[in-house]
């Protein structure tokens, strides 16, 4: 089946053909960095990440996504601060790659940088002066809106539309109010490059055409972002890129929706905003990736407490599966053979990419999944069967694998996670993790002298605190309460 995606550009679905065969160049808006990154932001590079990790599967991708090194919101940020703009970007690209590695989400193949790609900024200004798509103003560079007749044709607005949907900066140096800077003056004290219309710093939106055509030539593949930069960042990405090389920019535009928070927009005004971080320190990062995941990412999706909740303990199900698995793949022989699992798993991986080949269903995905974790556990549910068998067993974990490689969830140890979503958890409700230790071992002796009675005791005592333990081959575990 081939690869279908919706295209904001033309508003349908369509089949997607490379530029080149076998090779896809991707360009996806990054981050400004003057503070933590929001779960917006959250939601676009997982949604792209797993987008670009499953296209991987069929094509050469070169992914490139940007730092917003240099921009008025840094400039400010860093005055209030008292620190240089430069020290203040880098500190939050490294705090961003952090939150990022915590998601699973692999970096791009070049990560640009605004601060050093100016000359090439200022060379693409210069070409659109002297085609009088641009004009100097004062010190700064504006974009003339009414020379490239299809702006607009990306958010389908038209002029009157765009001058009264879109705030608007008012400004005596523009023709147009829907006109915007490509080089904005530096005002005394701020950080500057020479230019030929004096010292400034680039606009928002032209780094990205100057340095997606560096990294991916004038015409590329596929151009992604959250909804919220349709217009006017990817409208004047088109309208500059397109003026300057008479090519088609971006073939395909892939956007993802919104974040709410209880049914309502996410911003700081309403004060129900929150950074990655905010919620890593009640969930666990893969319980935040395998929430993001479980909506479609065209939808909006709606962040809560209670459906973080449930999220954790869907992941921590799978995980235990996984585990129970492995477990499974250890202990059985070699006899007997479980078709069926087999057969299952097998269309599992089919149907996976089948949901990802059709503009990227992860949410029928993991539907897919939830069934087949389904199965296994009934499957093992069985002791000894003797139509289970290693080989079987690990022909299901290799195809789940496969799927947790692109979906970025489900591919740590499960030990590890189970052992970091106990501790949370007990965390949560209080327990003290070493007494919890400490009390087991001393059950493990009292078992050891047959001492059953303490033993007991111990158990009871457990209990109280709101302990199940587990014993199994390898020793006993325990869990909270849930
Ligand atoms: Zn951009």
């Amino acid at each position: 089946m081939p690869q279908q995606l919706f295209n904001t550009l033309t508003s349908r679905k369509e089949i997607l053909t490379p530029l080149a065969p076998g090779k896809l160049g991707i360009y996806v808006c990054g981050p400004t960095v003057y503070d933590l990154s929001h779960i917006g932001h959250a939601r676009a590079y997982v949604a792209f990440d797993t987008v670009v990790r499953f296209l991987r599967r069929n094509h050469h991708v070169t992914f490139v996504r940007n730092y917003t090194d240099v921009d008025d919101k840094i400039i400010k940020r860093a005055a209030e601060l008292g620190e240089s703009p430069e020290i203040l970007s880098e500190r939050f690209i490294h705090e961003f790659k952090e939150d990022m590695r915590a998601l699973h989400v692999l970096p791009a193949d070049v990560e640009p940088k605004v601060t050093e790609h100016i000359p090439e900024i200022v060379a693409l200004i210069q070409k659109l002066i002297v085609q009088e798509v641009a004009y100097v103003s004062g010190g700064d560079v504006y974009y003339a809106v009414e020379r490239f007749a299809r702006y607009g044709s990306l958010a389908k607005r038209s002029f009157a539309d765009m001058e009264a949907g879109a705030r608007i900066e008012i400004s005596e140096q523009k023709r147009n109010p829907l006109d915007f800077a490509l080089w904005k003056a530096a005002k005394p004290g701020e950080i500057f490059w020479d230019s030929p219309w004096g010292q400034g710093r680039p606009g928002w939106h032209i780094e990205c055409s100057a340095m997606s055509s560096k990294y991916l030539g004038e015409t590329f593949d596929l151009h992604g972002g959250g909804k919220d930069l349709i217009f006017p960042h990817h409208e004047n990405e088109i309208a500059q890129s397109e003026a300057a090389s008479h090519k088609t920019f971006a073939r395909y535009w892939m956007h993802n929706g919104f974040v709410n928070i209880d049914n309502e927009k996410m911003s700081k005004s309403l004060g129900n905003f929150f950074t990655i971080r905010d919620v890593l320190k009640q969930f666990d990062p893969q319980t935040l990736r395998f929430y993001l995941l479980t909506t479609h990412y065209r939808s909006p999706i709606n962040f809560s407490d209670a459906a973080l909740q449930e999220a954790e303990n869907r992941l921590q199900y799978m995980y235990e599966t996984l585990q129970r698995l492995e477990e499974a793949i250890k202990a059985f022989g070699h006899q007997g053979s479980t078709a069926g699992v087999l057969r299952q798993s097998l269309e599992i991986v089919e149907r996976f990419e089948a949901a990802m080949q059709d503009d990227f269903n992860t949410p029928k995905v993991l539907a897919d999944l939830a069934e087949l974790f389904k199965l296994i556990n009934e499957t093992l549910a069985v002791p000894k069967d003797p139509d289970t068998d290693a080989r079987t067993l690990r022909a299901v974990a290799q195809g789940i694998a496969e799927i947790a490689t692109v979906l970025g969830i489900l591919n740590e140890p499960a030990t590890l996670v189970l052992q970091r979503l106990l501790a949370r958890q007990a965390v949560q409700k209080g327990v003290d993790t070493a007494e919890v230790e400490r009390l087991i071992a001393s059950r493990q002796r009292a078992r050891a002298d047959r001492d059953f009675k303490e033993a007991d005791r111990v158990r009871d005592l457990l209990a109280q605190m709101h302990i199940v333990l587990k014993d199994g081959p390898d020793g006993t575990t325990w869990d909270v309460k849930r």
